[in-house]
């Protein structure tokens, strides 16, 4: 069966990108198929799989004005081994364009059922913000990770997107739930970072992944390569982490 999960923060650069390309990848370096779609017209996951934004003509934007269909989308990546559903910033206008259709929450999730069945994981990189985009998302999805800093604004807005997937779990997807809250770019010298990971356990409890993601320069590299850092450094800490991660969510 495969698992759906939407990377999500409206806090913007809080890792979520680098969450969804390297976990991506790590999940394939398992042998799990996978599908990373990128939901954001910034295109950072799209240029962080090796996919150029600016001349990629098909992106996610046309499939959910049911233009194209999803499969005629897909990129493969041969090297880090999973599946890209690319964007670029004509995604942008979709908010405005999408108002007039029908169903326009569930275009992702309608979309997607046509080629769902051939992964195990399909991952979603969520634009910063509580938009019609994250919304499609969220629609789509059975899970939500949500990557924070461990910092002293990081836990307001949390509040916020635990309401939003309230709402739409009253509304449009039921069974959604937050499968994890994941600490990014976390520095254990940090002595604030230690306190709000300490609060994040407490409200928290379980929720909170094990796995830490450390702050690490071979993660900030690797997009400039356009490979996930798997391939770019393997023994660094930060492939590590990702790896480890990878794990914690395949024993989910
Ligand atoms: P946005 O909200 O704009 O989509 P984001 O939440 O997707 O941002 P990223 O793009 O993944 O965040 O990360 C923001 C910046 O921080 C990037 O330059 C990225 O390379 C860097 N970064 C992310 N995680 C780490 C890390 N663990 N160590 C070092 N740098 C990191
Ligand atoms: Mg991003």
């Amino acid at each position: 069966m495969v698992k759906i999960l939407a990377i999500t923060n409206q806090k913007g650069g809080v890792g979520k990108t680098t969450t969804s390309v390297n976990l991506a990848a790590s999940l394939a370096a398992t042998e799990k198929k996978v599908l990373l779609i990128d939901l954001d017209p910034q295109a950072n996951a799209t240029m962080g799989s090796g996919t150029n934004k600016l001349t990629v003509k098909q992106t996610v934007y046309q499939v959910l004005l049911g233009e194209i269909s999803i499969e005629s989308v897909r990129v493969k990546n041969l090297q880090a081994k999973y599946d890209l559903i690319p964007s670029n910033r004509e995604l942008a206008g979709a908010e405005v364009e999408m108002v007039t259709l029908t169903k326009r929450e569930t275009r992702l999730k309608t979309e997607l059922s046509q080629i769902e069945s051939e992964y195990h994981y399909i991952i979603i990189d969520c634009p910063p913000a509580l938009n019609l985009l994250t919304l499609n998302g969220l629609c789509a999805a059975h899970a939500v990770m949500i990557p924070m800093q461990c910092e002293y604004y990081a836990l307001e807005g949390l509040s916020d997107l635990v309401n939003t997937i309230k709402k739409v779990r009253a509304k449009f997807n039921p069974k959604l739930r937050i499968e994890g809250l994941l600490r990014t770019m976390f520095d254990p010298r940090n002595i604030l970072a230690q306190q709000v990971s300490d609060q994040l356990q407490q409200h928290f409890g379980n929720k909170v992944y094990r796995t830490v993601i450390p702050r690490n320069v071979r993660l900030a590299e690797a997009p400039g390569f356009g490979i996930p850092v798997l391939y770019h450094d393997r023994q660094s800490k930060g492939a590590q982490a990702y790896l480890e991660l990878a794990k914690e969510v395949l024993n989910v």
